[in-house]
């Protein structure tokens, strides 16, 4: 099968990209415009693979995607690329309309064009998967509730909003056109290669340099956490197993407040790391609480049910294993992350550029 990624040097898409180059056959052609959420250096361990193809492509960008799809022949599309953090979408939420919705819906139509011209049955095993979040579902306040996937939208930030806003866009393409859509919402991601300004990655390197540990409101936030691999197979057997004009669910079944993810950060640092700044006695005396983000989601839960009854996929890891493997993974590849945190990160040094 030959797979275009978009948004694959972003957290989650490289993800992918490492998942389909070292545990199938496929070939995949990454299409990413390098925002600062981008990091070829994120696809470093598979770059060299005769199977793996880079394009530094805006997907508002019609022009390109046409010669892109017309020249790599693709079986599916997997829709990665977006603005992807709420707090920058609350500051700036022009550039969120602009990828989330204006740049899925150039997708959608260059797909379209590119999927008109394949024959009757290429057509009908096109696959157009368009990767979402959770947070199109709006907050969750009784203890015992969770998403579905007939749950209404309701989403409450610019970034959530953009994204509902393209789910239902990409719904309307099979409706209208009968392009092979398929839609996953996914709950909160963590692990490797994750950008430091989200909150597991931002408590460690923090940590690790004796800074404050934000912490908003009074931390009892709940969040759904799954472990970035985990979510990457459940992509790719959705898009090589699932049935268009589904939408699946995907979460680790992990709900925990913010403040207990902090906490657990904390004592895995003070058991982990042998020389601590000298400032520092215990890593949980740095947590500091913040104001709380404007509009801020009390808590989301997902059921992933559907996933596991229709398509047999779980979560490999717990909350436990997977915090671990993440802090022991920060601790292990500071070659990554300190150029990620100055700013020497970007790609044109591995030539993977056009
Ligand atoms: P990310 O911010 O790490 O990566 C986004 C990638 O998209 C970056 O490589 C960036 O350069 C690229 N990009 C942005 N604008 C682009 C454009 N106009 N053209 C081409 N490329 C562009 O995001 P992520 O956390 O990896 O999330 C990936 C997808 O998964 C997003 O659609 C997000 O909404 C969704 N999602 C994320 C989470 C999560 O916890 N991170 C959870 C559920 C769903």
């Amino acid at each position: 099968m030959k797979i275009i990624v978009t948004g694959g040097a972003g957290f989650i898409g490289s993800a992918v990209a490492r998942h389909i180059i070292n545990d199938t056959a496929d070939e995949i052609l990454v299409l990413d415009s390098l925002t600062y959420a981008g990091n070829l250096e994120s696809l470093k361990t598979v770059a060299d693979d005769a199977r793996f193809k880079f394009e530094h492509v805006d997907i508002c960008n019609r022009a390109e995607l046409d010669r892109v799809f017309s020249e790599f022949k693709p079986d599916a599309v997997m829709h990665l690329a977006a603005e992807s953090h709420v707090d920058r979408s609350i500051d700036g939420p022009a550039a969120f309309i602009e990828t989330n919705v204006v740049g899925t819906y150039t997708l959608l139509e260059a797909t379209r064009q590119y999927w008109n011209t394949l024959e009757d049955a290429a057509k009908q095993a096109f696959r157009f998967h368009h990767i979402s979040t959770d947070e199109v579902y709006g907050d969750l306040h009784g203890t015992d509730d969770l998403f579905t996937e007939s749950t209404p939208y309701a989403p409450s930030s610019p970034y959530s909003a953009s994204k509902a806003s393209s789910d239902h866009l990409v719904r309307a393409w099979l409706r209208t056109y009968g392009l092979p859509t398929i839609v996953t919402n996914c709950s909160n991601n963590y692990g490797p290669y994750h950008f430091p300004e989200k909150l597991i990655p931002l408590i460690i390197l923090n940590a690790l340099d004796g800074k404050p540990l934000p912490v908003y409101g009074n931390g009892a936030q709940v969040r759904d956490w799954l472990y970035v691999e985990d979510h990457a197979r459940a992509l790719y057997k959705v898009v090589t197993e699932g049935e268009v004009g589904e939408t699946y669910n995907i979460g680790g079944h992990n709900e925990r407040k913010n403040i207990e993810v902090v906490q657990t950060i904390c004592r895995l640092l003070d058991e982990l790391v042998p020389n601590k700044p000298a400032s520092v006695n215990l890593y949980e005396d740095l947590i500091t609480y913040v104001a709380d983000r404007p509009g801020h989601d009390m808590r989301y839960a997902i059921d992933a049910s559907k996933i596991d009854r229709e398509l047999g996929w779980k979560p490999q890891e717990t909350f436990e294993s997977g915090i671990r493997k993440t802090v022991e993974w920060y601790l292990a590849n500071e070659a990554w992350w300190s150029r990620v945190k100055d700013g020497s990160y970007a790609g044109e040094r591995l030539g993977l550029t056009r």
